[in-house]
């Protein structure tokens, strides 16, 4: 089933939904009108239909591999990235005085997602190099900027990131990498890094990585952590890729999905490295890569509930089983309950992935610290979210399809077996909502209180309009700050953490809400109208049960004891 890029659903998003409007009414962004808006994401599409999506299978059949110590990636990637890189699809966002786009970030996202969709595996490789770019923009020197940004803004090197080792998944306080400064300036980094994701390829001359590790004074902790620049090839005097630096991929992890994404154990043994940002400051320069990185998984999630939606859909169309009007499958109630539901969440993940890139946007061009901390406070929800809708909506994608749904021949049980690991990179989902409830609520809930104010003030103005479904949110957003303001009174952190993944997923219910509201008062009487309909009636009510879940505190979740969890 070939993919089919949502352009115009983008298009509405950005004109009816997420006030793209007041991006492009900036100073920086002004050029982002709605003619290059469509131009772009025309383009962009027409990449991932015709060069992306015939990828997809490539890489799960044939997924990339280790030949005497070469990684050699599945057939077709290196075309596959030469056309990513080409369109200038790498470096959209990227800053123009490098070769970037300058474009806003609510464009990368939307190009990026339908990258997901056509082939989540290859479309890693871009995100990662992204957040390196954003991360060396911020970060690095201006001779480091000079030397590797408009390679990898071309898509000539490629870039990726080196958090995690054996002891220090979550805890990347606990890493134990080292850096000793040589006397030239550069450091000698040594130690292990697993999971690194295109850790390597056969397609770029050069592969840089972003490697967090621990100088010799460096404090235990994330506050001792420094972040270094290493490259596998040093760059020689004309700044070309030159001799090999002591670093190498020691195996690749055989996974559930994303086969054609290599996750390497890499190993650097004293390998040359620059140091990024200043000693002892990696988490915050690393924070820049993560918090672009979060963005973009959550772009994966909803990219690949797309995919599977589409694929759910066409089956549907054609399966005859039982007697129905149709002769198909698509007029069962069960079926119809399945593709509405994830077409709906698809919408309301994609929403809200929208809206907090419009927030970063917006923070970039205005500098204005309340879209900072908008931003901040949507980056766990969008990663959260759109991670947890792409894995539902691949499962009822496989269910949909009955029996074919376990078959491979269909794709299905590919979208739900790639997608799966976006709820664990990037920092899992469970760490995504402690985010939220702790540090995101440092303000004392400043930050998501003015939000639901504005969802109530929307839902006020739409009474007129659609009495039943603007108190449904009316009341749900009432809800959600009843919780927002006890969580924010808990002092036991522990509180806070035993409700946190039922309160971020409540918060994304509501907003879904607010985001359906929009879309119905944009397209009165239409299928959007509709679709709003199903939501707020049927999948907005979830977020009771959810609120009440949040507030039921720690001790009952500890009240087993880990012998009687054995038991
Ligand atoms: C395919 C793949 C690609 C990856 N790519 C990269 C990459 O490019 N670069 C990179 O650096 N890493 C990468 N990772 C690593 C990934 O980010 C980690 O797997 C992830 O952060 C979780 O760490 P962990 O696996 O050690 O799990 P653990 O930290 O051991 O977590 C196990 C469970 O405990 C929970 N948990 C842990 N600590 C806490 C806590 N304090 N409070 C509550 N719950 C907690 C977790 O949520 C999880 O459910 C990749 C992983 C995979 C599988």
């Amino acid at each position: 089933m070939p993919y089919r890029a949502p352009v115009q659903d983008y298009e509405f998003l950005f004109r009816h939904v997420v006030g793209f409007d007041r991006v492009a009414g900036t100073g920086r962004f002004e050029e982002a009108s709605p003619d290059l808006v469509s131009a772009i994401l025309t383009e962009a599409g027409k990449m991932c239909e015709e060069v992306m999506a015939p990828l997809q299978r490539n890489g799960d059949l044939h997924p990339a591999h280790l030949e005497n110590g070469v990684l050699r990636t599945s057939p077709g990637f290196a075309e596959g990235w030469r056309a990513i890189a080409e369109g200038g699809w790498i470096g959209m966002s990227g800053n123009p005085e490098y070769g970037g786009m300058g474009l806003p970030m609510t464009l990368t996202t939307s190009v990026n997602e339908m990258m997901s969709a056509a082939c989540l595996s290859l479309q890693l490789a871009p995100l990662m190099t992204q957040g390196q770019i954003e991360a060396l923009e911020h970060h690095a020197s201006a001779a480091l900027r000079d030397l590797y940004l408009p390679k990898l803004i071309s898509g000539e090197w490629a870039g990726t990131m080196n958090l995690t080792e054996p002891q220090a998944g979550s805890d990347v306080g606990a890493l134990s990498s080292k850096a000793v400064p040589n006397d030239d300036g550069t450091y000698a980094i040594t130690g292990q890094k697993i999971y690194i994701s295109w850790g390597d390829n056969d397609f770029t001359g050069n592969v840089c990585h972003l490697v967090l590790a621990r100088l010799p004074d460096g404090a235990p902790g994330t506050k001792g952590i420094s972040l270094f620049l290493v490259p596998k090839y040093l760059p020689d005097d004309a700044g070309n890729a030159g001799v090999a630096n002591s670093l190498k991929v020691v195996s690749l992890e055989h996974k559930m999905g994303l086969h054609g994404s290599p996750t390497c154990v890499m190993q650097y043994d004293g390998a040359t490295g620059w140091l990024v940002g200043k000693e002892h400051g990696g988490m915050a320069a690393m924070f820049t890569m993560m918090n672009n990185a979060r963005l973009g998984v959550g772009g994966q999630g909803v990219g690949v509930a797309e995919g599977a939606y589409q694929h759910a859909l066409a089956y549907a169309l054609e399966r005859k089983q039982g007697k129905t009007p149709s002769g198909t499958i698509i007029d069962h109630a069960d079926v119809r309950r399945m593709l509405t539901t994830m077409k709906a969440d698809l919408f309301a993940s994609r929403a809200i992935l929208l809206a907090c890139a419009v927030a970063i946007d917006m923070q970039t061009a205005t500098g204005d610290a309340d879209w900072a901390a908008r931003a901040a406070l949507l980056t766990p929800i969008a990663k959260t979210f759109g991670t947890e809708v792409g894995i539902e909506t691949a499962q009822t994608g496989v269910q949909v399809h009955g029996g074919m749904g376990f078959i491979e021949e269909t794709g299905a049980a590919q979208f739900y077996r790639d997608v799966r690991v976006t709820a664990i990179y990037e920092g899992t989902n469970g760490i995504q909502a402690m985010d939220l409830v702790a540090r995101k609520m440092m303000d004392g809930g400043e930050a998501a209180s003015r939000l639901l104010d504005e969802i109530e003030a929307h839902a006020e103005a739409a009474r007129a309009t659609f009495p039943e479904m603007a108190e449904a949110v009316w009341q749900a957003t009432e809800s959600l700050r009843e919780t927002t303001e006890w969580l924010v009174s808990q002092t036991d952190m522990n509180e806070r953490f035993a409700g946190a993944v039922p309160y971020l997923r409540a918060f994304a219910r509501v907003l879904g809400g607010h985001f359906h509201l929009a879309a119905a008062l944009a397209d009165r009487g239409g299928a959007r109208e509709k679709l709003a309909r199903f939501y707020i009636t049927r999948m907005l009510p979830e977020h009771v049960g959810l609120l009440e879940h949040a507030q039921s505190g720690a001790s009952g979740l500890f009240a087993l004891d880990a012998d009687e969890l054995s038991a």
